[in-house]
């Protein structure tokens, strides 16, 4: 990659960007920068549709949820940093949320992102909304934090589901009508919630014609003198409920009188700093998924005392092959560690000259 910098983990995205608008701006040239946020594109899958692509594995965070790791990946922060460590948690003691519906303050951080770097380089600074329209709210201030946000660009949460050729073109007038004629000076996001597809079908042909259409894009928008990334957040792997876990994990909950939040393969629940539930719970669990899931106190995954662990459970249950809890419509899951939720991707299309400037 350019300047040598090396990959680990979806934290190092704003880091590398943050430096390839640095350089644009010192050589002057200071190219419009398109960037495709693949929403569930694994690393393995984004390899084998985009060949001559410079490609890096880059590491998701705990859990792999996109709530938490889009966060980490435009903000630079950790979870225990930005304070947001999934979708279902307790604000604080008294209020569990969602937090793609909550609508009051989240009393986090107020963090710089991409965004904040890309105006004080003197970019103009875009994020098309895309799948992201329909979740106006507090945690989505957080993630687009000094954005200009583009609107009327759906393209997974369209009310007419496309088809591969057709999610491209809608990728595709997004851009173009953001860009709007411009040939330098704006950095432009965009959000394509593939994700949705990979739930209920897996990487079926549909993804791969995606990915295959959005390299056709890039290139073409790097022959026309941008410079185009694409990144992603975590992976899914197959996930089913062929134990009925549901309803097993649906009694210990009521007979213990105990919540829950979490989502997908990650799940945590609330034992009110009760050392005698806790053990319970933790027992209870362990007996019930076997080797299908590891229960651990939250201490092995968040900070002490950090914003994410005061808002986790106390007992951490992590799926860690395909039989978990999981919704009947679903038949693809992610929030846990193995390969294809852990390993997401950072891809770059960049004209050459920059590529030899590193070397
Ligand atoms: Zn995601």
């Amino acid at each position: 990659m350019f300047g040598g910098l090396m990959l680990d983990s979806i934290r190092d995205f704003r880091k590398y960007l943050a430096d390839l608008m640095g350089q644009e701006c010192r050589s002057g040239q200071r190219r419009n920068i398109i960037v495709l946020a693949v929403d569930g594109i694994d690393y393995k899958h984004a390899q084998s549709a985009w060949q001559g692509v410079a490609l890096e594995r880059v590491t998701s965070v705990f859990p792999s949820t996109s709530s938490t790791a889009w966060l980490s990946a435009l903000t630079g922060a950790s979870v225990d940093e930005h304070g947001i460590p999934g979708v279902v948690f307790r604000l604080n003691p008294n209020e569990m949320v969602n937090v793609f519906e909550y609508q009051g303050a989240l009393e986090v951080p107020q963090l710089p992102t991409i965004f904040t770097d890309a105006i004080d380089l003197g970019y103009d600074a875009h994020a098309v909304l895309g799948d992201w329209e329909d979740f106006p709210g507090p945690w989505r201030n957080m993630l687009l934090n000094d954005a200009s946000l583009v609107q009327g660009h759906r393209f997974y949460t369209h009310a007419d589901r496309d088809n591969g050729a057709g999610i491209v073109q809608k990728v595709e007038g997004a851009i173009n009508d953001t860009l709007d004629g411009a040939t330098t000076g704006k950095l432009l996001w965009c959000f394509i919630d593939i994700d949705r597809h990979i739930h209920q079908n897996g990487y079926d042909d549909h993804v791969d014609e995606v990915l295959v259409g959005l390299d056709g894009l890039a290139r073409h928008w790097v022959q026309t003198g941008n410079c185009v990334i694409a990144h992603s957040d975590h992976g899914l792997v197959e996930t089913y409920d062929m134990s009925n876990y549901g309803a097993q994990v649906d009694a210990l909950i009521k007979y213990h009188g105990v919540e829950m939040g979490g989502a997908g393969r990650v799940r945590w629940f609330y034992t009110n700093g009760d050392n005698t539930l806790t053990v319970a719970v933790m027992r209870e669990l362990q007996n019930i998924f076997g080797a299908d899931a590891t229960v651990s106190e939250r201490d092995a995954y968040f900070r002490t005392g950090s914003l994410a662990y005061e808002r986790v459970g106390e007992v951490v249950l992590v799926a860690q092959r395909t039989d978990f809890l999981c919704d009947k419509a679903y038949g693809y899951e992610h929030g846990s560690w193995t390969a294809s939720e852990r390993d997401a991707m950072l891809a770059t299309w960049q004209p050459t000259d920059l590529w030899l400037e590193g070397a």
